[in-house]
């Protein structure tokens, strides 16, 4: 298909990530779906990655950007001024948390939760081992890399942090490399980038008792799986235990950007000396994306979309039964399909395009097909979807 200017001038003009974006030329986005200059109308199935849980564009999150923008835009660094809407939303994060998540540091993206989450766990503890799991992904800076664990990404950016063990998740036997020099564990509740990994109950209950035993901090990293996806608020819901520091972004923020870190007093309150501004950000906290954040909140939990969630996922399992499909793995709306391979299944994603329908594949298994489609998603839409879904397959396998 012939390019239009700005998709011409998109190549040449902005940083590509790869050779093979996805150029959907926006127009606009509406609840599931967004529409390209063309007029053309596509099916969102994975949330612009994770990000548009409750739809693109709500109105109560709208409200709340217009709300707030008629008051004021920035006006500090995080942590010095009193901003109502980074108050209310950490009062209303607490109010979902076990007690002593009582805490909130907010940043601008998930690799800066992680980075400010590991650095509060060095300083808290005074040690500076980090254990962190093979395929887990925490961010593309510095320091969420090296925790990273697969080598692909990491391999050519090398020096890295030092003094960082990775361990296979799920596995029990490893959790014994965690020891009285072992300042934090880094883990995803559940493991989006790999492709939708889960570890059992016995498995997290394990990890929170050595790392109690030993005095290192369960950093748990729900920027993907946090705010819904997983049909609970929090992931670590599902496994009885809590983390010592929790990360959120994506899905928080309604469409805006918004990290945060969340913890204790305790632990939290080691960042404000020794040094003085431990950890700081201008624009952390920016009152329109808070403002953006405690609406996506309200209406999360008002529009009761985390208990449907379980049984749109079941739909979406129900409904796309394929030979080419090997297995869906998933921890509520959050989906990985896999196919034989990353070409078969690159077939499928570029078909699926054609007809109106975004997936992606994970970071660390390019053979699955990503599904996290906004939690607001109707029955009746998971069921064209999947069907479309499955033509897309069918024509595939056709073609192979
Ligand atoms: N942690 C997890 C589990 C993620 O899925 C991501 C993003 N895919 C990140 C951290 C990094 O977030 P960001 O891209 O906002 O820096």
């Amino acid at each position: 298909m012939s390019k239009s200017l700005t998709q011409r001038q998109f190549l040449q003009l902005i940083a590509q990530t790869s050779d093979t974006p996805l150029m959907v030329d926006v127009a606009h986005a509406k609840n599931c779906h967004i529409f390209d200059t063309k007029g053309k109308k596509y099916f969102d199935l994975i949330a612009g990655i994770g990000v548009s849980s409750i739809g693109h564009r709500h109105p109560n999150v709208i409200k709340a950007i217009k709300d707030q923008i008629n008051k004021n835009l920035h006006v500090m660094v995080f942590g010095e001024f009193v901003q109502t809407p980074q108050v209310r939303l950490a009062e209303a994060l607490s109010k979902t948390l076990p007690n002593q998540l009582e805490c909130t540091y907010f940043v601008n993206s998930g690799s800066e939760a992680t980075e400010g989450a590991l650095k509060l766990a060095k300083r808290y503890t005074n040690r500076f081992n980090i254990i962190s799991c093979i395929d887990g992904y925490h961010g593309s800076s510095h320091g969420a890399l090296s925790v990273s664990g697969n080598e692909s990404l990491k391999q050519n950016f090398r020096p890295l942090l030092p003094n960082i063990q990775h361990i296979p998740f799920g596995d029990e036997n490893a959790l014994n490399l965690i020891n009285m020099e072992t300042a934090a564990v880094i883990i995803e509740t559940v493991q989006g980038e790999a492709g939708v990994r889960t570890a059992k109950k016995k498995y997290f209950q394990k990890l929170r008792e050595k790392c109690k035993a030993k005095g290192a901090l369960l950093i748990l990293d729900e920027i993907q799986c946090g705010f819904g996806r997983t049909g609970k608020l929090w992931a670590f819901e599902h496994y009885n235990i809590q983390p010592d520091i929790l990360l959120a972004a994506k899905g928080m923020g309604g469409g805006m950007p918004i990290g945060c870190f969340i913890s204790s007093k305790e632990i939290m309150h080691s960042l404000r000396e020794n040094p003085v501004l431990g950890h700081i950000t201008t624009f952390g906290g920016h009152p329109v994306s808070t403002a953006a954040s405690l609406a996506t909140l309200e209406t999360l939990l008002e529009e009761n979309l985390i208990d449907q969630v379980e049984k749109k996922a079941l739909l979406f399992k129900c409904l796309l039964k394929h030979p080419s499909i090997i297995e869906i793995r998933n921890k509520g709306l959050l989906m990985g399909v896999e196919f034989e391979s990353y070409e078969f299944l690159k077939k499928i994603i570029d078909r699926s395009l054609e007809v109106g329908i975004i997936t992606d594949w994970f970071l660390f298994c390019n053979n699955s097909m990503r599904i996290a489609p906004p939690l607001t998603i109707s029955e009746i839409e998971i069921r064209e979807v999947c069907h479309k879904l499955l033509e897309s397959i069918e024509w595939a396998s056709k073609k192979n």
